[in-house]
């Protein structure tokens, strides 16, 4: 036990009964004979040669300790306390004096200490103990470590207990933060390593020997050498130390060595640990085991630059591939061409098949254009349906074009999808640097123009692209905003041509064909513009004004009493597959009135083989609206007697090309007739359009044609005039 030497001057302080108290029970002690009372005295020499200085030197010594100390008697009252006792029980020393524990502490408190007291008195030589402790002014919790001991009077009569009690929160809340620091490190998914000034490994945690492989014993002793890779760049070593002796810190990313072989990408986080004084006394490393990120990195990296599906690079590598073949330049002949291949029918397939097989479609598809373009230097897909080909050297133009044949000459053959033969085809852009772009952007761009105008020209066919397709193109944007503007302005209107009967000269039907009256322009055919309203999707709104216009146009003619006939209406492929088509004819006819019967619906053969298994539902919805059918251009999309069975059709439209030829040709005149007795066996009304002339009419009649249309009969002419037709072969009819 250490006893303080203090000055005696807080004696003087205390009150006269408090001095009266000290004097009593150190003229009790006399000759205190616990043990670091006894080596004190013995180091003061002579020991208390005069009563009033060994008592002032006592008190001295109590009051002046910065600890809370206080004597108890063998019956556990307090007979001496300093200041400090005092005032962490929130009391002054006279207060004190005189109680027992039971009147100071709580019941478990006074347990515990009383506790303690019996063993001292029983003969221990000292207890060591910690308790926690409210304050009472502040209610602070404090924590105390006590060290009682027995006291003796100088006739070796046990006097009672001396506490002394050091007030150790401050101690115990740094050794708590130790420990959760400790418990931190040790919990942390880092690696965390100490060395010593000589880098020798003297602390590491779990994580580390996790990340390494090594145990602890392993590491220990060893320098952080035992993790570096075999090719070691020695500079950047030395490098980090003179980093970390300098600055004392050095953070980044190097590779190590695990125990069993494997290297790993590592970010290690360095500093020097310094004492007050500033001198080093360890070294501390944090390690990031970057194994997992650079494995999620280089995923990223994989799905940002390769497609998924087919495993192709996607459209950033095409693009970044392009880039770089511009920067490092194109040597005398050496030629750059990009190859932008948009698949036909792609979309029918995910649709009918499902997305399932539509990727594998797109798998089989991304083989035949690697396979039949073994000059590419990247073969990508760009997007849905979108393929690319960057070929790059010495391969002049007509090589470019050969690709171009051979890949569209493989996406012809049918493809197997889950036993569905698959046929789609392919339609090529192409843009040759420099006059196709001088960047990737560009010269994809350039390729989509050529696109879409190949497109528009035939499908499979390919077309390179140049200047003037661009103004081409922007003609195209325009007309597209004018005819967005025309359906708004109500700038279409529905001219009319009679469908006759041959033998009565009755009208069967009038077709409404759309006019567009363009302001500054004239009346304008729909050949100049259903492609281009077909391509953009602009068909389906225009398609269904017309339906709309034909029905109310219907309800017109209902209502002069005129009726025995209907109105034909041409349906675009895309309208004929839009998915509320159905809704909306019953919606037209419901609103105008117009009778179903009297509406029919004309779709041409090839939109028939086009869409087989969707359309066939959606000719049966239109049949159970009460509406008729007809094939409009039929001869033209080389379909057979069994196809057209399976369709509820009531009129077949020959088209006008057969009629043209056969008065003078025998092979035109013998189709004709072949199709009329296959309309017939199908029970479907033949019709022939485009019948300009007399002698026309007259074979049709020698053939056994019921119906036939044409500018001989009259040409597509305004409602108006159609009416006055219909009002004067009503007055007509018998
Ligand atoms: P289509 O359905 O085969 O219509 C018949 C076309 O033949 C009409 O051309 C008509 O004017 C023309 N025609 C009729 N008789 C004769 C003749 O004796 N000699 C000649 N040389 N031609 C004759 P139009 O009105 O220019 O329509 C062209 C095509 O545009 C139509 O062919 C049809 O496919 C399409 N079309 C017209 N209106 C619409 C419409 O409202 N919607 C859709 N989707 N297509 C339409
Ligand atoms: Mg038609
Ligand atoms: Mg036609």
């Amino acid at each position: 036990m250490n006893v303080l030497l203090g000055t005696i001057d807080p004696i003087k302080r205390l009150s006269g009964r408090t001095r009266e108290r000290w004097n009593r029970v150190i003229s009790q002690f006399c000759m205190p004979t616990f043990k670091g009372a006894r080596s004190f005295i013995g180091r003061m020499g002579k020991p208390f040669a005069k009563p009033g200085r060994q008592k002032a030197l006592l008190r001295a010594l109590l009051e002046s300790s910065p600890d809370a100390m206080w004597i108890k008697d063998h019956d556990g009252t307090y007979i001496a306390c300093n200041s400090r006792a005092a005032r962490n029980l929130g009391l002054q020393v006279d207060d004190v004096i005189g109680k027992r524990d039971a009147d100071l502490f709580d019941c478990e408190t006074a347990r515990r200490h009383l506790t303690v007291d019996q063993t001292i008195l029983a003969g221990e030589v000292s207890v060591t103990s910690e308790g926690k402790y409210v304050d009472a002014r502040t209610g602070d919790v404090y924590v105390l470590e006590s060290i009682k001991t027995a006291v003796y009077h100088a006739n070796g009569d046990l006097l009672g207990v001396l506490g002394i009690a050091r007030d150790i929160t401050d101690r115990k809340r740094a050794e708590e933060r130790l420990s959760q620091a400790a418990k931190v490190v040790e919990s942390t998914s880092e690696g965390v390593m100490i060395t010593d000034t000589s880098g020798r490994i003297i602390s590491v945690n779990q994580a580390l020997c996790t990340i390494t492989g090594y145990s602890e014993q392993e590491v220990l002793g060893q320098t952080p050498g035992l993790l570096d890779v075999a090719d070691r760049d020695f500079g950047l070593m030395q490098a980090i130390w003179s980093s970390v002796r300098h600055t004392h810190t050095w953070q980044g990313e190097i590779w190590n060595k695990r125990k069993n072989g494997e290297r790993y990408p590592v970010r290690w986080a360095i500093n020097s640990v310094r004492d007050r004084n500033g001198n080093t006394t360890h070294y501390a490393g944090v390690a990031t085991d970057l194994s997992r990120i650079k494995r999620y990195e280089d995923q990223l990296d994989y799905k940002a630059h390769y497609d998924e599906i087919t495993g192709l690079p996607n459209r950033t590598l095409a693009m970044e591939q392009i880039d770089h073949r511009i920067r490092i330049g194109l040597k005398g002949d050496e030629k750059l061409a990009v190859l932008l291949i948009d698949l036909d029918f792609f979309k029918r397939v995910n649709e009918s098949l499902g997305h399932l097989a539509g990727n594998k479609l797109l798998q089989h598809v991304a083989e035949r254009i690697s396979c039949a373009s073994p000059d590419a230097n990247t073969v990508a897909r760009l997007g849905s349906d979108e393929f690319a080909i960057i070929l790059a050297g010495r391969s002049g133009l007509a090589e470019v074009e050969d690709t171009a044949k051979r890949i569209i000459a493989a996406m012809s053959s049918p493809f197997d999808v889950n036993g569905n033969d698959v046929y789609i085809g392919c339609t090529i852009g192409i843009s040759v640097y420099p006059t196709g772009g001088c960047d990737s952007i560009t010269m994809l761009t350039n390729a989509d123009t050529a696109l879409s105008h190949a497109k528009r020209q035939a499908r499979n066919s390919f077309c390179f692209y140049n200047p003037t397709l661009t103004y081409v193109a922007r003609q195209f944007l325009d007309l597209d905003a004018s005819l967005r503007r025309a359906l708004e302005l109500n700038e279409f209107e529905l001219y009319y041509q009679p469908q006759i009967c041959l033998a009565t000269g009755a009208i069967r039907a009038v077709e409404a064909l759309l006019r567009w009256n363009r302001p500054g322009v004239g009346m304008v055919s729909p050949a100049a513009f259903i492609a281009h309203a077909e391509q953009t999707g602009l068909i389906v709104p225009i398609g269904q004004w017309v339906v709309m216009q034909a029905c109310k146009q219907l309800s017109a003619w209902q209502s002069l009493g005129l009726s025995g006939f209907r109105i034909s209406v041409n349906l675009s492929p895309s309208h004929l597959t839009s998915p509320d088509l159905i809704a909306q004819i019953r919606a037209s006819l419901a609103s105008t009135g117009a009778q179903p019967e009297m509406l029919e619906l004309e779709i041409t053969e090839t939109t028939l083989m086009e869409h087989h298994s969707s359309t066939r539902d959606v000719l049966q919805d239109i049949k159970k609206l009460g509406v008729t059918l007809a094939i409009d251009d039929f001869g033209t999309g080389y379909s057979s007697l069994a196809y057209l069975q399976q369709f509820p059709v009531d009129l077949i439209k020959i088209d006008r090309r057969f009629i043209n030829d056969a008065p003078a040709n025998a092979r035109a005149e013998g189709m004709l007739a072949s199709i009329i007795a296959m309309a017939r066996h199908l029970h479907m009304d033949p019709l022939v359009e485009g019948v300009e002339t007399e002698a026309q009419c007259r074979l049709l009649h020698v053939l056994g044609c019921d119906y036939a249309q044409g500018n001989y009969f009259s040409a597509p002419t305004s409602a108006g005039d159609v009416t006055s037709f219909l009002q004067n072969s009503k007055k007509n009819m018998p």
